[in-house]
């Protein structure tokens, strides 16, 4: 991290996200579980679609950050304000290894130059954007 104050978005937690921001802020990805089927969801819904509790009790677990990539995005146009000098930047839709379907969008920091291709393996890592705030990200894995 730089010392330069970030131009970047930052989080702002809720109620229901501040445990998932908290354990980014230390470097551990962390899912919601359903505390009544144990199926993961990302981002939680006030209703569990894997077995339709209306109170499933989310409660956020540290993952592997372990997956492959779905898919990917080049992003070349700055969409949203304090990216610019990201730009151009590589986005992955990566499925984690602790559930089928458990997906999770973020930015590759591989840069450019890598060559990607399908169910290539990433593991999460963070960027400190400010002081106690941090975004979970991936990078390409050796397995
Ligand atoms: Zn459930």
């Amino acid at each position: 991290m730089t010392d330069e104050p970030t131009s970047r978005p930052l989080p702002v937690p809720d109620a229901v996200s501040a445990p998932f921001w908290q354990a980014a802020a230390c470097h551990e990805l962390t899912m919601a579980q359903c505390g009544n089927c144990s199926t993961f969801s990302y981002p939680p819904d006030p209703v569990c679609l894997a077995c339709g509790s209306f109170e499933p009790g989310w409660q956020f677990v540290p993952v592997s950050g372990k997956g492959r990539i779905l898919s990917w995005t080049v992003v070349r146009q700055a969409l949203i304000p304090g990216v610019a000098d990201l730009l151009p930047y590589v986005t992955v839709d990566v499925e984690l290894d602790e559930q089928p379907g458990l997906r999770m969008v973020a930015r590759l920091l591989d840069g450019m130059d890598v060559p990607l291709a399908l169910d290539d393996r990433v593991e999460a890592c963070f960027e400190d954007l400010a002081p106690g705030v941090a975004v979970p990200a991936f990078r390409l894995a050796d397995e």
